[in-house]
């Protein structure tokens, strides 16, 4: 035995465990880049207060995981914790930073060590690593559809194709009192079946009773009231509207009730992504949602944002117990080629849907989700550096889109279906830079 060993929860990755974890992480700045999420590093350490609200007070996390530590010497009469997930510590950032004078949504990235103080075991570590994303300052539905398809096709690029999207909404404070109301007058005519913790959770947070693992409950929301029918207009049509970018996009989905979060400032979708089969806590490979309500709690203005975070560890191990060699995407550039507008700026899914077939061939493609004047949409893709634009829905015949050189301020129509061999051709002409 070494006099000195890793701390309990902690682990060493030498150098040859590191050639999955790069690849990993070579695909995730690619992606990220591609996508246009631009990256942000955090202290891995803030006061606690940030996790406290940010996190909320009533959740595992906080309870008994949060990694407590205290200044050994100096003045600090704040305590401090290491960051425990990403979220918080970013939308921290954006508000003290006055991000949102920035153009809506910030799109950012973060890869790093996260921590939490529980008991280790397989596949939960104390000190653990994410791929978070976050959106701030767009309140969907297609960007949440961008979100979950970036999700999918990281981990199809690691050769996870078995990884499966599970898709719910949480409804908002405007309709989910009503459902607690439901869901906890159904719990307490059940509650003799009731596990010790289960019974505590109902007074606490009855949502987070909905993903229980334990036989008993799970037998128990067999029956359970559904959000999904207690879900006001607005939240109705939000849902379906994710839904219908995310067919658009062809992305497979299973409509799935349990994936809840169990604090107010959460909203509307939330999903997760998993590897069917995977032995204990190993199944769980990322989830995210909605979080309409973070930035005000942490003293911004309201703000509407949505994100994910993947757990790398458990990526990694996927990778090592798939047979399967997967192909990584190679292609990499910060700034897009081109930028999908529209002339209806209602029309998300269009340009959603072209900018993911671009991107699915390699390119650097932006589509411009926000809901705003073409004008401003051409505006946005200039500051973005793109040298194209490509202009959907102009009175054009159908398949036809106008593609707009940028620097020189001209256009012609364009086939869509053409597009991606011209934009390649385009970018390999100028050359690197
Ligand atoms: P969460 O932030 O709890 O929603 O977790 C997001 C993802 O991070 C999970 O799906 C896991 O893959 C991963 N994760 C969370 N906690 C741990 C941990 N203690 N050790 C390893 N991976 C973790």
């Amino acid at each position: 035995m070494p006099t000195f060993q890793a701390p309990r929860g902690t682990r060493d990755l030498l150098p040859a465990d590191r050639v999955l974890w790069a690849r990993a992480e070579a695909s995730l700045r690619d992606l990220a880049a591609r996508y246009g999420y631009r990256e942000i590093e955090t202290p891995l350490f803030e006061a606690s207060a940030v996790f406290e609200r940010g996190v909320g007070a009533v959740t595992d996390i906080v309870e008994k995981e949060l990694f407590r530590v205290s200044p050994s010497r100096g003045e600090e009469r704040e305590p401090w914790a290491l960051r425990p997930e990403a979220t918080a510590g970013i939308v921290r950032a954006y508000i003290e930073h006055g991000l949102h004078t920035q153009p809506q949504p910030v799109r950012l990235s973060l890869y790093g060590a996260m921590f939490r103080y529980d008991r280790p075991q397989a596949g939960r570590y104390r000190q653990f690593y994410q791929w978070d994303i976050e959106a701030i300052g767009d309140a969907g539905p297609a960007i949440d559809a961008e979100i979950i398809e970036l999700g999918s096709r990281f981990y199809r690029s690691l050769g996870l194709a078995m990884v499966e999207a599970r898709l719910n909404t949480i409804g908002d404070p405007v309709c989910r009192p009503g459902y607690l109301k439901a869901l906890t007058a159904y719990y307490q005519t059940r509650i003799g079946e009731f596990p010790d913790l289960a019974r505590t959770r109902l007074v606490s947070n009855p949502l987070r009773l909905l993903d229980s693992k334990d036989p008993a409950m799970v037998e128990i929301n067999r029956h359970a009231p559904s959000m999904w029918d207690h879900l006001c207009d607005p939240c109705a049509e939000h849902f379906a509207a994710v839904r219908v970018h995310l067919d658009a996009l062809g992305i497979p989905y299973r409509l799935s009730p349990e994936i809840v979060r169990g604090l107010d400032y959460y909203t509307r979708t939330t999903f997760e992504f998993v590897r069917p089969g995977a032995e204990g806590q190993q199944d769980a490979l990322g989830g995210g949602g909605r979080y309409d309500g973070l930035v005000e709690l942490l003293g911004g203005k309201p703000t509407p944002a949505i994100g994910f975070a993947l757990g790398m560890d458990r990526i990694v191990h996927a990778m090592q117990e798939a047979t399967a060699e997967g192909g990584a995407a190679s292609a990499d550039a910060a700034v897009p080629i081109a930028v999908i507008v529209g002339a209806d700026p209602d029309d998300t899914v269009t340009r959603l849907r072209i900018a993911t077939d671009l991107r699915a061939t390699g390119l650097a493609v932006r589509a411009d989700l926000a809901r705003r004047k073409l004008g401003r949409q051409l505006e946005a893709a200039v500051r973005d550096g793109a040298r194209y634009a490509v202009i959907v829905g102009d009175e054009l015949p159908d398949g036809l889109v106008q593609l707009r050189d940028l620097g020189a301020a001209s256009q012609k129509p364009v086939a869509v279906s053409a597009l991606a061999a011209l934009l390649r051709r385009k970018a390999s002409a100028a050359g690197p830079g």
